[in-house]
């Protein structure tokens, strides 16, 4: 009979002040197979973990519980210990008594029986645990990162100077994001593109990164340390290997629409290259505008290009790339403005978002640094800066802060006033949340040497009065209604993921979140982690960020590849699915269910079989198959009966 010990944790007050830890203790200590229990106030700390290793060696245990927290958070912790301490890893289980139980009940007596039953339940599943071995897998030592915004430059250069190869890939024609398109950054007020553009130029001659710009993955196959992904490069009608990026083509166009990067303040030709200092530095053409390609009646380009650079025919091309781990850093987007009518977004073309109003700041943007109005181009003498556009209203948009706006208002305020000195930047708020390193002495900056006012309050209506844009809202610390007039109003727009995250997700099998931005493990303690093994996020395509922790965050995602690729091999969880070649009828039911591609045909045998590296060991086959014929190791159908079966003959006793 396998010889047991229990071991249940206070969590400080967390559990032992709803759970009679003491008074369950000392009951299990009469508990078939349980030869020791006891109590401690932190199990996971340097004391716990060594009563732990001294009950295994004086009781010879060969099977661990510790009745703590979530599985998620200590379970890793507690498995080393149980190896460390010469016994199997898998022979230790968590009974969760505090997410499943303490946290979830205020009844101390009914919670104490609540907690007797989940322990009763793992007892019964660990005394049929099987001894394991991880599962080893090669591992392929090359990263992706998906997405070049700042978030992807750093991860890729971090995992590059550690020595691995790395694929950058871009959807845009240049990497950058959208730090390209900010004027200064706060707290500091250094220049986004100086910055900037330096990381750029290092992560496209990397000796080891491959930059795929104007690209985008298309599949993801295998599992953690072996994926196969397809990636597409788009056609850009430009051989980029030649071009030798003059620019000559883009002054001959004949053509002129809104510029994306621009947020459609300034124009481009059709044959472009989306800002100067783009990287690569090499112009795409716009299909839906080039005349050639849209009526045949153009061609100046190619009359222009020396280096005969120029196909009108290209067409996508695809590659396959091995590689073992894929950081994802696909960023955000802002709300778009029109969503927001009633503060005349889509209407009033004196009313901006932030991005916009970062490229009108911009010394390299479409107005040089001058600060002008759209509709006019008049010097803008007031104006109004609305936050939370769009973020906190859970009825009608978004209901997330975004966590940065407060801080990129001010900062836009400030720059303003520096460019027109005898000019009023107002800024309605509902509370400034100014939490970074710098920051709130950045917005105390703002009000006594730029002289910003801050009107806490919402606005209720925004429209159009002789030539100016009204504003009319409450002043809720004055207590009275407020009408304000401005040449232009700036909308800090809540930051939403980038469209197409939700298709992304989809390829490579990740989850998103309720707001749609890409879900972590762990909010806490594995917050670079997604919830698939090898993929890590960074940036801010895991909630909205600003720069510093966007860099932190990438680096953190860099850490974690470089740490998967140092081991000799990566060793996955054993905890698997199996197939009783007897019971299998080969009806194929289990590979239509598992999400994961794990399940195949064993053609010469007729019946199914599970790819080991690929199983995660979610049991959707084990519930589907209809012969019984498949479970899962350490969690057998015998198990989940007895764990069952502990819990009922509990409810019965009381
Ligand atoms: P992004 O910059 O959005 O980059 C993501 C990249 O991924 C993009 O290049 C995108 O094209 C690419 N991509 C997306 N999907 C795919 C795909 N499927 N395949 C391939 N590529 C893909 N922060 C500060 O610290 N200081 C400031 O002063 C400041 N000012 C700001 C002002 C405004 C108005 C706004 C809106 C934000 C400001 N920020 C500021 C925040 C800053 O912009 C972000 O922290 C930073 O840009 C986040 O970088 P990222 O790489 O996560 O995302
Ligand atoms: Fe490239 Fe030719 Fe255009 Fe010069 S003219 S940027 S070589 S495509
Ligand atoms: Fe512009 Fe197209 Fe004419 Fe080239 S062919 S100059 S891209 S319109
Ligand atoms: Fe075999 Fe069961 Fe899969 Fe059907 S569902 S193929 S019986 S393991
Ligand atoms: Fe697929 Fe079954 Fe493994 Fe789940 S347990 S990943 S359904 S094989």
């Amino acid at each position: 009979m396998k010889r047991m010990g229990l071991f249940i944790c206070h969590c400080g007050t967390n559990i032992a002040d709803t759970v009679d830890v003491e008074k369950l203790a000392k009951k299990f200590e009469s508990y078939p197979g349980i030869v020791f229990s006891t109590n401690y106030k932190y199990m996971c700390s340097h004391p716990g973990q060594a009563l732990i290793a001294d009950a295994i060696k004086e009781h010879d245990l060969d099977g661990v519980i510790v009745a703590a927290c979530s599985p998620i958070l200590h379970e890793t912790t507690f498995r080393k210990l149980a190896r460390q301490s010469g016994i199997n890893p898998y022979q230790c289980e968590i009974a969760n008594i505090r997410e499943q139980c303490s946290w979830v009940h205020k009844d101390k007596e009914k919670a104490t029986a609540k907690a007797e039953k989940i322990i009763k339940s793992i007892i019964e599943k660990t005394r049929l645990n099987e001894d394991l071995k991880p599962i080893e897998v090669d591992v392929t030592r090359k990263a992706l990162v998906i997405g070049g915004g700042v978030a992807g430059i750093q991860a890729a250069l971090d995992i590059a100077d550690a020595g691995y190869p790395v694929l950058l890939v871009e959807k845009e024609p240049s990497i950058g994001g959208h730090m390209a398109q900010l004027s200064e950054t706060f707290p500091t007020l250094d220049c986004s593109q100086c910055i900037l553009t330096p990381k750029m130029v290092e992560a496209a001659t990397h000796p080891n990164i491959e930059l795929l710009a104007y690209s985008e993955v298309k599949s993801v196959d295998g599992y953690v340390g072996n994926f196969t992904v397809t990636i597409e490069e788009k056609a850009t009608g430009i051989d980029w290997d030649i071009c030798t990026g003059c620019g000559q083509c883009s002054e001959i166009c004949p053509i002129s629409v809104p510029s994306e990067f621009e947020k459609g303040l300034g124009n481009r030709p059709a044959i472009y290259t989306p800002f100067p200092q783009a990287v690569p530095n090499k112009p795409i053409i716009d299909s839906e505008n080039c005349l050639e390609m849209k009526t045949g009646a153009c061609g100046l380009c190619v009359r222009e290009c020396e280096a005969e650079a120029i196909n009108f025919n290209m067409e996508p091309t695809y590659r396959e790339e091995e590689v073992g781990a894929i950081v994802v850093a696909t960023g955000y987007e802002l709300y778009p403005i029109m969503n927001l009518g009633e503060y005349g977004g889509g209407e009033i073309e004196d009313v901006i978002d932030g991005l916009a109003f970062e490229r009108l700041l911009s010394s390299s943007g479409p107005t040089n640094g001058k600060i002008r109005r759209p509709s006019d181009g008049k010097l803008v003498k007031d104006i109004v800066f609305i936050q939370c556009a769009g973020s906190r209203d859970p009825e009608k948009h978004k209901p997330y802060c975004s966590r940065i706006c407060c801080m990129y208002s001010t900062k836009q305020a400030m720059l303003y006033k520096h460019s027109v000195h005898d000019g009023q930047p107002y800024i309605f708020y509902i509370d400034i949340r100014s939490g970074g390193k710098g920051y709130e002495e950045f917005v105390e900056r703002a009000q006594r040497e730029d002289k910003v006012i801050y009107i806490r309050g919402k606005v209720s209506k925004l429209y159009r009065e002789n030539g100016k844009v009204k504003i009319a809202g409450v002043d809720t610390i004055a207590n009275k209604p407020i009408e304000l007039e401005a040449d232009l109003v700036v909308l800090a727009m809540a930051m939403i993921p980038t469209t197409g995250t939700e298709k992304l997700a989809n390829v490579l099998k990740l989850q998103t979140d309720a707001n749609g931005f890409l879900q972590e493990t762990h909010p806490k303690l594995r917050p670079l982690e997604s919830t698939t093994a090898g993929f890590y996020l960074a940036g801010c395509s895991q909630s909205p960020k600003d720069i510093p922790d966007t860099v932190s965050q990438a680096s953190g995602a860099a850490a974690k590849v470089v740490g998967l690729f140092s081991g000799e091999y990566l060793q996955l969880e054993p905890t698997i699915a199996t197939v009783d070649e007897e019971l299998c009828s080969g009806c194929g039911i289990c590979i239509s269910v598992c999400p994961y591609s794990a399940r195949e045909m064993d053609i010469g045998k007729g019946i199914a079989k599970v790819n080991e590296a690929l199983c995660v060991g979610c049991g959707a086959c084990v519930v589907a198959c209809p012969s019984g014929a498949t479970d899962q190791k350490n969690l057998t159908d015998e198990q989940i009966s007895s764990m069952a079966k502990a819990i009922l003959k509990g409810e019965k006793e009381s």
